[in-house]
């Protein structure tokens, strides 16, 4: 055992370090690299509960940060689409994730069946509490179901997630509204705890006036293209806004037979780095974008934007954003949590605490306000994060190198299909991985998780490592090194006619190759595997 730190976890495996919800990466790819789809599902359940449906439509902010996407290493690693596959080739049996604590008789109430809700009633019911969860919609699932389309993710999908979450005994209520059925302060009487998970309702519009044109906001839009099969259609139809929402609809619009779909934005698409596949995807399917498109008023059908001409239209959707509705909450409460003072049993959490965010921020705050009210609840921390290095190993003793060379090839993104206009036309399953492919991604993965170490005693300074080394600096010779964790402490040689004393392995140069380690005569490279683990204390 070593005394790995979390600083060297945080550095060196970036992509788990940059998902909100701290998933296992390295650790569910290994397993789909041998072709262990379960487990991999597994791992991604535990730390982001829903894994099929983020497979989907995750912002994916761990593929930006992968350190194969590095200059000179090419591109980063598929990982949403490799994530997907561990739904697709999974067995479709309900993962039952043992309990982290025996029943606590304790009670809690979640206000909201969305995203952030789940999240909290499965979390808090691992913990062992009771949760009742209170939905004023007739169905779970919030925005997965009401408010992203069918073409980004599969219905089906959403479902099977939601039931595999409520299989833990979780009760939930439809049609339950809060300040209208059921008041929160007789449910801070009931309960021991209360969590509003309630999203945002109240639907935000300019203030340009809209006088004889017929308008509706991007939400309910997308609402009554996913949950009514009536709609009417719209030859010409204008959006106003930059945000996913507005992606979202013209695009919906477009398979609501739409003869013309114009995009306006305020400022500039191209400045919204999440947008980018789905501008992309807009444009190549016939929607129109307009940058610096300022609204001024809207008149008899027609829009006026600052320093530009007028567009006609015959539908115009407002994506113009929302915000949480407070006005659920009883005056008193509703004063007190504004003024960010906590209300002694109420939790706020998701986009109803921090406005509209990605699904998995929301997935992320809900799993940290169950942890703080799990403390609430029991009146102590019951979880802490560890870092556990594994045995040092020499893998060519087993006549097993890593094989996670720089070499590999690197898949091509998934391409929208050019579309065909009709209802539901969907993009979900095209061109996602094979199990195959999944594999090959999967094994692109470098392993950051593993430490490669070069222990000094053995080192007989022989330099093969040296020649065989893919990356300029990921072995460096230095003449001392105080620890080797903190990058900027190790002395490299200065004096080019002092010789160096010393070689160390840069952890966040090296690309895990194993080629140093196959090398080395008197097996002084060693590889550790280090985890990072949530426990219960
Ligand atoms: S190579 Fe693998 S472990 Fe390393 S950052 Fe990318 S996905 Fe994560
Ligand atoms: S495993 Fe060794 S040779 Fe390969 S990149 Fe890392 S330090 Fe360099
Ligand atoms: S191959 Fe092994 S012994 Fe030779 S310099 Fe590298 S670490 Fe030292």
């Amino acid at each position: 055992m070593s005394n790995i730190s979390n600083k060297w976890y945080v550095r060196n495996v970036p992509c788990r370090t940059n998902c909100p919800a701290d998933t296992d990466i390295p650790g569910y790819l290994e397993f789909i690299s041998k072709g262990d789809f379960i487990n991999a599902y597994k791992i991604n359940l535990i730390a982001n509960i829903f894994p099929g449906v983020l497979g989907m439509v995750c912002s994916s902010p761990c593929e930006s940060s992968c350190r194969h996407g590095r200059i000179g290493n090419g591109e980063s690693v598929n990982i949403c689409n490799a994530k997907k596959s561990s739904f697709d080739y999974s067995d479709k049996k309900f993962i039952k994730i043992d309990p982290f604590f025996k029943n606590s008789k304790k009670k809690v109430a979640v206000i909201g069946g969305g995203v952030s809700g789940l999240t909290c009633a499965r979390e808090l019911s691992l913990f062992g509490h009771s949760v009742s969860i209170f939905e004023k919609n007739d169905f779970l699932g919030g925005l997965l179901v009401s408010g992203i389309p069918d073409f980004r993710l599969d219905k089906k999908i959403v479902e099977y997630e939601i039931e595999q979450i409520l299989s833990l005994g979780i009760e939930y209520k439809l049609n339950i509204s809060l300040g209208k059925d059921i008041l929160i302060n007789d449910l801070i009487l009931d309960f021991d705890a209360v969590i509003i998970a309630a999203g945002t309702d109240k639907l935000n519009y300019p203030d340009a006036p809209s006088s004889n044109s017929l308008f509706v906001h991007g939400i309910d839009y997308l609402k009554n293209s996913l949950l009514n099969d009536s709609l009417e259609s719209f030859d010409n139809v204008s959006i106003i806004g930059s945000s996913f929402t507005s992606m979202d609809c013209a695009r919906t619009a477009l398979r609501n037979h739409s003869k013309e779909v114009n995009v306006f934005a305020r400022n500039d698409f191209q400045n919204n780095s999440h947008l980018t596949k789905e501008l992309e995807a807009l444009l190549k399917e016939g929607g129109n974008t307009y940058n610096h498109h300022s609204l001024l008023k809207v008149e008899n059908n027609l829009s006026y934007f600052a320093n530009t001409n007028s567009h006609q239209q015959d539908l115009l959707i407002y994506a113009t954003g929302q915000f949480p509705d407070y006005d659920i909450l009883d005056n008193k409460i509703k004063k007190t949590l504004l003024n960010n003072n906590g209300f002694d049993g109420v939790f706020l959490t998701g986009d109803f605490k921090t406005g509209s965010s990605t699904l998995i921020d929301a997935i992320a705050d809900a799993k940290k306000i169950s942890r703080i009210v799990d403390k609430y609840l029991m009146k102590e921390m019951r979880f802490e994060n560890k870092i556990i290095s594994g045995q040092k190993i020499q893998s060519k003793v087993n006549g097993k190198p890593t094989l996670r060379s720089i070499e590999m090839n690197y898949l091509p993104r998934i391409n929208t299909e050019k579309i065909i206009k009709k209802k539901n036309n969907t993009e979900v399953g095209i061109n996602f991985f094979t199990e195959k492919t999944s594999k090959n991604e999967s094994l692109r993965c470098y392993l950051c998780n593993l430490k490669f170490q070069i222990d000094d005693e053995k080192c007989v300074l022989c330099d093969e490592c040296l020649k065989v080394k893919p990356k300029e600096k990921c072995i460096v010779e230095i003449t001392s090194i105080s620890n080797d964790e903190h990058y900027s402490e190790f002395k490299s040689k200065r004096d080019p006619s002092l010789y160096y004393s010393k070689l160390f392995i840069d952890t966040d140069e090296c690309v895990r190759c194993g080629e140093c380690e196959r090398v080395c005569p008197t097996n002084a490279i060693s590889i550790q595997k280090v985890s990072k683990l949530e426990v219960t204390i």
